[in-house]
């Protein structure tokens, strides 16, 4: 990264957005010799005191975290899920997945591992941290992307602090409404679900052992999650989506008055979980499923709900991130060994049609899985009941 102009920094990549897609791309990066700087309005320590939520992170992207040096790190946080039990709460179809009954794989461990995200975040800044301070090669600036200017040589990215730095490509991990992808006149299409889902954390009498639930409910998806135990206690993440109206009165009812929520999600569990008990961390979310008409321009790509924005049902968005990433940047590192531009718009369209095929899949599937739920019509119960006898035979809880 060097200073030639007063207000100009030059580096390879400049990232758009550094919360959990910016920055695990660009520790991605520097591990693989890039310069890059970040640049998000909002400090590391901001991202932390705001999002207490929990991710399901898959085999792959735990395996991802492990080459990049985080995984080490945030291991003893993370809770391994052995079943996950699928119920559909109007027909009483009952599914559980056991990790130890795959019969084609005797080394399946875990179907994934529940993580706050406040421990990914803080273990992947430590980890870029050890890289500033040795190598020099990542510099994080709280400012916002006020403008990108790109044209065969370079791209021209203008700050709000009016600082300017000069790349060969930009990459916008700007979240779902990315400014980023407007600036560049990337059209989306959205689909709103009108659902919001309200995330809380919940401690409980009895062990989660391990078990993970997703109950089909008329409103939208429950899902409880085990997490690692807190100062002896045992713990659940909550991701309830329902109605706007229905969650907005869950949320602003447990902000007075916990206990009408605790004996709803009771409802679900109390045989399993006990006495229900809800924790500080409550929160909503707005759904909606977003996704631009293209993920690139040139010298300019987008990653993260940038990228793709879905439906939290399947816990699955995150993990389309960390696979669009290790993909991305293991081309990147190819190109830049061979003395090639990584900005050139053949190369990023080459990697878009590479990865075109699951994105389309995932957003599909989780699209469909929600609306075959959220119907409860006498024909989609009997597709329901097919769907998810289809999903107990295939391998595909295994795979993600
Ligand atoms: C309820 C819920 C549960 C979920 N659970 C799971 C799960 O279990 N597993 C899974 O895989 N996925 C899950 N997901 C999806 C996952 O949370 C998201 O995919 C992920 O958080 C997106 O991260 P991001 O960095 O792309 O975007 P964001 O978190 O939206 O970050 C965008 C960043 O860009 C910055 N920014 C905005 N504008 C500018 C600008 N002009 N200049 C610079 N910076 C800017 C913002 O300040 C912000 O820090 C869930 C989602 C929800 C809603």
């Amino acid at each position: 990264m060097s200073d030639l102009n007063k207000n100009t920094l030059y580096s390879d990549v400049v990232i758009c957005g550094g919360a959990l897609a910016g920055m695990t791309l660009a520790l991605a990066f520097i591990k693989n010799g890039f310069n890059v700087v970040m640049v998000d309005p909002k400090t590391v320590k901001d991202l932390i005191n705001f999002d207490k939520r929990t991710t399901a992170i898959a085999e792959g992207a735990k395996n991802f975290y492990d080459t990049i040096g985080v995984w080490k790190k945030v291991k003893r946080f993370a809770e391994p899920i052995k079943i996950i039990k699928i119920k559909d709460g109007s027909s009483k179809i009952d599914l559980n997945f056991d990790c130890k009954q795959f019969e084609d794989n005797t080394n399946v461990d875990s179907l994934g591992y529940v993580l706050e995200n406040v421990h990914l975040l803080k273990q992947i800044n430590s980890t870029i941290e050890g890289y500033r301070n040795k190598e020099g090669l990542i510099k994080r600036i709280k400012a916002r992307v006020v403008s990108i200017d790109s044209n065969n040589l370079n791209s021209k990215v203008i700050l709000s602090n009016k600082m300017e730095i000069s790349s060969s490509l930009v990459v916008a991990c700007d979240g779902k409404h990315s400014i980023a992808r407007n600036m560049m006149n990337i059209g989306t299409k959205s689909y709103s679900y009108k659902q919001e889902a309200f995330v809380c954390t919940i401690l409980h009498e009895k062990r989660h052992d391990n078990i993970a639930l997703e109950k089909f409910l008329p409103g939208g998806p429950l899902a409880i999650l085990p997490m690692k135990k807190y100062k002896n206690m045992y713990r659940s993440s909550v991701i309830w989506s329902d109605g706007r109206e229905v969650s907005k009165s869950r949320y602003n009812s447990s902000m007075n008055n916990t206990s009408n929520i605790e004996s709803e999600i009771e409802d679900h569990c109390k045989d399993w979980l006990g006495k229900v008990k809800v924790d500080n961390f409550k929160a909503l979310f707005p759904l909606e499923l977003t996704m631009p008409k293209s993920m690139i321009e040139n010298r300019f790509i987008l990653i993260g709900d940038s990228a793709h924005s879905i439906h939290p049902i399947a816990g699955q968005g995150f993990n389309l991130t960390i696979r669009d990433i290790k993909s991305f940047v293991e081309d990147c590192h190819k190109r830049k060994s061979l003395g090639l531009d990584i900005g050139s718009k053949i190369f990023l369209k080459n990697f878009e049609r590479k990865r075109i095929l699951d994105i389309t899949s995932l957003v599909r599937s989780t699209h469909i899985l929600n609306k075959l739920f959220e119907n409860n019509g006498l024909s989609v119960k009997f597709f329901r009941r097919l769907g998810l006898s289809a999903v107990s035979r295939s391998k595909i809880i295994k795979k993600i």
